[in-house]
């Protein structure tokens, strides 16, 4: 069997390196001919995959992308807009497979997330699709924990509330953010080492440390460590943000329903957390449901699903995202009914938005591809 050649775009970034890592340890680069691209480090050598893989091309030009099969860009949506129209003009008609928003919501692109619409992306592989493009994190790691309730028609309407990680926005912003945790740990350290200094003492050098402007935020733009900032993603000018947008939009898209849209709703929030995005979620069911029952239909969906019980402890062990970070598990917990009825359910989710929400899709996706 011929190795397809498969170009990956945007491996140093925050998604391409947790994508080749997961590609390392599932074995796939052992299956394809990888190329890989760059639009900043043409020439130099790509990333340490085990073998030789050649001199890292110019992730611009557009004649190398076309002699890939399959092309996988985790660049980010600028270049997309940039790119895609220009391949696709060229006659090239490899599949695209891509971790941006910029194609999302077009007709001829299917959102994959196979664990829980596979049949939406067996009917585009049925139709010819040739673009494949991830969901946004938070409403992957969304439907991966609630997707059954979906499946089953369960639910009438549902808000989610988000606590999003600062590598959600990118690599830059992770660095940025823990310099910012440097400087306000510097500015009450002194006062830290002495037992006897007071409290507001502490608590006044660290809130004049956020607000002396000297806090480095050229990528998160306000100060995140030690505070939290309620709005992710472009203001869309009537209220919402980019990032709630997304979960309706692209929830119903995902699930294969945009004719008859179930509404999905609620704020989005980036919190000083590394890695792994968390929801609150309230469910209005169409029925009054017992929790086992809830709990047996979450379960049934894909195997990386963790019920966390709903008790202090098992919580506050496990349903955290420095307990979930870098694995594939979606957990699930504070899972009880709300005190307007059996049902109403409220539960909260903790997922690594780097796999599930970004990398994983894209990489089973390429799976599917070359194993047909
Ligand atoms: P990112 O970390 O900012 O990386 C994007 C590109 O920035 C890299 O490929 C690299 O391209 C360039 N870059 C410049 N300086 C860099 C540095 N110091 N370190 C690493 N890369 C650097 O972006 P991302 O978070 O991976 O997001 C990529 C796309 O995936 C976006 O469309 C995003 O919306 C989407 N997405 C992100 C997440 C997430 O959790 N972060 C989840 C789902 C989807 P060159 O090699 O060409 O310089």
């Amino acid at each position: 069997m011929t190795m397809r050649r498969v170009g990956l775009i945007g491996w140093r970034g925050m998604v391409g390196s947790v994508l080749v890592e997961r590609m390392r340890a599932e074995g796939d680069l052992a299956l394809i001919q990888p190329q890989f691209f760059s639009t900043t480090q043409t020439g130099a050598a790509g990333p340490e995959i085990g073998r030789a893989t050649g001199p890292v091309c110019d992730a611009n030009d557009v004649a190398a992308l076309s002699r890939c099969e399959i092309l996988i860009s985790c660049q980010g949506g600028e270049y997309t807009d940039a790119i895609h129209p220009k391949l696709r003009a060229s006659g090239w008609n490899g599949h695209w497979i891509d971790a941006a928003s910029a194609l999302r919501m077009k007709d001829s692109a299917v959102i994959i997330l196979d664990p829980v619409n596979r049949h939406v992306i067996d009917a585009g592989l049925a139709a010819g699709a040739r673009d494949w493009i991830g969901g946004n994190c938070t409403v992957s790691l969304m439907l991966m924990a609630f997707g059954g309730l979906f499946r089953t028609g369960l639910v009438e309407w549902m808000t989610t509330m988000t606590y999003q990680a600062a590598s959600g926005a990118g690599a830059k912003q992770m660095r940025e953010l823990l310099q910012q945790m440097g400087r306000v740990h510097a500015a009450a350290a002194e006062l830290l080492d002495d037992p006897a200094s007071a409290i507001l003492d502490i608590d006044r050098s660290t809130t004049a440390a956020m607000r002396d402007g000297a806090m480095p935020i050229d990528h998160l733009g306000q100060p995140l460590a030690g505070s939290l900032l309620p709005w992710v993603d472009r203001d869309l000018g009537n209220g919402y943000s980019r990032e709630e947008f997304k979960a309706g939009a692209e929830g119903n898209k995902i699930l294969g329903r945009s004719g008859a849209p179930v509404p999905i709703d609620g704020l989005c929030v980036r919190v000083g957390v590394m890695r792994c995005h968390s929801q609150a979620v309230t469910i209005k069911l169409r029925k009054p449901t017992p929790l086992s029952e809830v709990e047996k239909i979450l379960l049934a969906v894909h195997p990386w699903i963790r019920i966390v019980p709903n008790e202090r402890e098992a919580s506050l062990a496990r349903l955290t995202p420095a307990a979930v970070t870098g694995t594939l598990e979606i957990a699930v917990g504070r899972i009880r009914h709300l005190a307007m009825g059996q049902d109403y359910l409220t539960a909260f989710t903790v997922g690594d938005q780097l796999l599930w929400g970004a990398a994983e899709p894209l990489r089973r996706m390429l799976r599917l591809l070359i194993g047909r």
